[in-house]
Parts: C-alpha cells; sequence; structure tokens
C-alpha cells in the first residue's frame, strides 16, 4: 500500500500514545496509575453542558460558517479585550476544532518550505511535526535548568536569520510547567522588533496559574507585538472541554482570512452545538468551578514537585504553570534496574511502566531526553500511589 513520504515521517503523538496505553492496560484488569493525559480530570461545569443542550434544542445542528458562528466569534472577541487587554475585530478571529488544529493551520497559512521556525525546548509534541507538515524547518533551541528552561533574549537573537519566518512562544509551558514573566516577555518582544518574525502565542493554560505567577498575553505588550501575533487559545484546559475540541486564533487579519480559506475546504466549521456551548463557557469568566479546579491543581502540583525532589537524583521545578511536572531525571541514568538499563528517557519511562505499572511520557518528544513529564491533572490519591510506586522501584 503506498503511504506518501509526508505521513512516513510523522510519528503517532506521543503523549495520546501513553495515555491511550495506559488506558488499555486499565482495560485488562492492570492496575495502573496514569501520569501520561494532559486532559483534566474534572467533568465540563453543568452551565456549559446545559447551554449544549439548549443549542440542540434549538436546532443549532446545521452547518455554520467555516471560520465560527458570529456570537461567538463576538464574545471571544470580547473575551480577549476584558481578560487580555487585546482589541480584535471578530474577523480577525477564527474558530478552530482545538488548539491543535489552530497550531495547525496557522503554520499551514504562513510557512512554506525553506522558512525556519523558532522553536524553544522544551516543547509540546505537536508543533514539530506541524512545523514538518507545512515544509518548514523547526530551529530548535535548547534551553538551561537553571533558568527555568526558557530562552533567553540573547539566544533569540542568535537564532534569527533571514529565513526564521516564525517563533513559537507557549506560557504557561507544557511539558516544562513553567511560565514567563511579563518582563521576560518584553525583552524577547524588543529583540523582534526590525524582523519580519511572526509569533505564534499559544495560551492555552493562561487560567491554570499558581503561586505569584502572573500572566499576560503576548500581543497585549506593545503595538508592534501585538501586529506581529497570533493569539492562541482554546477550551479544552480551561473549562475541562477537551472532547469538545473547541480552539481559536486570533491575529491580523490577512492571516486569519488566510486560515479561514484553508479551513473552508478542510474542515468547515467547528461543532455547531459546541460552539453555542463555548459562548456560555466565555460569558461566565469568574465561575467558581473554575477557581476551584485552579486551586486544586496548585495544590497537586506543588506535592507532586515535592514528592519528586525528595528522590535521589530527581530534579523538579515548581510549576508554575499548566498541569505539569517535568522532572530532571538524568541522575538515574546508565543505571539497571530490575534488569534493565536505563540509557534516557525512553527506556525510563518504558521500564517503569512495565515494571512499576506508572505511565510517565519521555522527554524526548518534546526536545528533552534528560526529563521525562507527569501530569497532575489527576487525584490526589493518585498522585501520592504514583510517587509512592516511583520511589520504590528507583530505590531497587
Ligand atoms: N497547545 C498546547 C501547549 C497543548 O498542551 C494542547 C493540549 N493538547 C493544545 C495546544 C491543544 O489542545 P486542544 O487541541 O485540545 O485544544
Ligand atoms: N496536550 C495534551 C498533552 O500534551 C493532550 C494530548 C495531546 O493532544 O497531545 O498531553
Amino acid at each position: 500500500m503506498k503511504i506518501s513520504k509526508r505521513a512516513q515521517t510523522v510519528p503517532p503523538s506521543a503523549t495520546l500514545a501513553v495515555t491511550s496505553r495506559a488506558k488499555e492496560l486499565k482495560k485488562q484488569g492492570v492496575d495502573v496509575i496514569g501520569f501520561g493525559a494532559g486532559e483534566p480530570d474534572f467533568d465540563t461545569p453543568e452551565y456549559i453542558k446545559a447551554a449544549a443542550i439548549r443549542a440542540l434544542k434549538e436546532g443549532k445542528t446545521k452547518y455554520a460558517p467555516a471560520s465560527g458562528v458570529p456570537e461567538l466569534r463576538a464574545a471571544i472577541a470580547e473575551k480577549l479585550q476584558r481578560e487580555n487587554s487585546l482589541g480584535y475585530t471578530p474577523e480577525q478571529i477564527i474558530v478552530n476544532i482545538g488548539g491543535k488544529h489552530s497550531v495547525f493551520e496557522a503554520m499551514q497559512a504562513i510557512l512554506e518550505p525553506g522558512d525556519e521556525v523558532i522553536l524553544p525546548s522544551p516543547y509540546w509534541v505537536s508543533y514539530p511535526e506541524a512545523i514538518k507538515l507545512s515544509g518548514a524547518v523547526a530551529k530548535v533551541i535548547q534551553t538551561d535548568k537553571s533558568n527555568s528552561y526558557k530562552i533567553t533574549p540573547q539566544q533569540l537573537k542568535e537564532a534569527i536569520t533571514q529565513k526564521t519566518a516564525m517563533l513559537v512562544i507557549n506560557s504557561p509551558n507544557n511539558p516544562g510547567g513553567f511560565t514567563y514573566t511579563p518582563e521576560e516577555l518584553r525583552e524577547i518582544a524588543k529583540v523582534l522588533e526590525g524582523t519580519d518574525v511572526v509569533v505564534l502565542s499559544d495560551e492555552i493554560y493562561e487560567k491554570l496559574i499558581y503561586g505569584q505567577t502572573e500572566f499576560v498575553s503576548f500581543a497585549s505588550l506593545t503595538e508592534d507585538a501585538y501586529n506581529r501575533t497570533l493569539t492562541l487559545n482554546g477550551f479544552s484546559k480551561a473549562f475541562a472541554m477537551t472532547g469538545w475540541r473547541l480552539g481559536y486564533t486570533a491575529g491580523p487579519v490577512e492571516i486569519i482570512k488566510a486560515m479561514g480559506r484553508l479551513q473552508s475546504h478542510m474542515t468547515s466549521n467547528a461543532v455547531t452545538f459546541c460552539q453555542y456551548a463555548a459562548i456560555a463557557a466565555l460569558q461566565v469568566p469568574a465561575d467558581e468551578t473554575i477557581e476551584k479546579m485552579r486551586l486544586e491543581f496548585e495544590r497537586r502540583g506543588k506535592y507532586m514537585a515535592e514528592r519528586l525532589n525528595s528522590i535521589n537524583g530527581v530534579e523538579c521545578l515548581e510549576p508554575t504553570g499548566a498541569f505539569y511536572c517535568f522532572p530532571d531525571v538524568s541522575g538515574q541514568y546508565d543505571r539497571t534496574i530490575n534488569g534493565t538499563k536505563i540509557a534516557g528517557s525512553m527506556d525510563f519511562a518504558k521500564a517503569l511502566l512495565e515494571q512499576a505499572k506508572v505511565a510517565v511520557v519521555p522527554g524526548l518528544p518534546f526536545g528533552r531526553d534528560e526529563n521525562v513529564r507527569l501530569s497532575f491533572a489527576c487525584s490526589m490519591e493518585h498522585i501520592s500511589k504514583g510517587l509512592d510506586r516511583i520511589e520504590k522501584w528507583l530505590s531497587s
């Protein structure tokens, strides 16, 4: 059977693969603790579900405009103004089928063969594949643990060439669990002035920030930043709506229109009645359930990082955003555990699942083989039990 080179070079998503492997084992009766899924364990808030049911009953079951129903685009524009101090008209906003689709479509609309995309590592697993599928090349910047895995303005300066078409910024970060401060982002924005680099600012974890962390939208920093930025967001994480598949992109109208043309052929609109539910989600911004989720994530992240740091050869930054711990476990490499040599993150994750029945995502597909990712979007009990197992396994 003929399979295109394009498809042959794309591996399956490592995050989804680990999650489905853990679910499969559970189904077979194996007592697995899964730290794979980057998916809130909470259910979608009731008021959002009620709005979807209402929309269904009202017959919002037909095709809608490919770029999104006008009421949702208007509600997103309002949200971006109210919460992020960003002035976008509805024409500058497109509703996509999940944030993953936003990333893919934005890259398809902007990039072409020969372009370079600056991608700070660690990065979310789907960026390099979306870059590759656009024909562009990812120029990965390796960051330092001592700088909380963030790029420095100097590193960025050195990475920019004539071919640089885009910079991907993801803060709060998956898998790193870190967040850039407004000052750090301002310095990045300054480096970009005078270039033609478009910034893809993936803000999907904006609501999940902890401690004293401040979130600021990149496009709101300066006029120059606004003009070069695509602001990407979605409903999956903040509203526990992963299965609804709703994301959006806001930015310069020519880019949004180009994305709309692609979308009109590739997928058409995001599910119509889900878009009406999304309007309800945005109109109750200070909803208590969301703040409750955030507080619970904060408690879990702190606990998980503390427990990880108490293990020999494991170093973990306390997460300031998203719902991931990304410990450096390289202090445990080159050991043999129960007959298996642990040479890198792939071996580590595989052996941990096979021997101790704990699922984590190896760091390699996120660009850092020294680390593994543990999601804390699961109950405290689950976290505590999983960490007991990891501790025991590493001391064996
Ligand atoms: N960006 C980042 C950084 C993510 O972690 C995710 C979650 N998978 C997404 C975008 C896309 O999420 P979704 O497609 O569910 O909106
Ligand atoms: N973004 C989540 C994660 O990183 C969900 C899985 C995916 O879409 O990659 O685990």
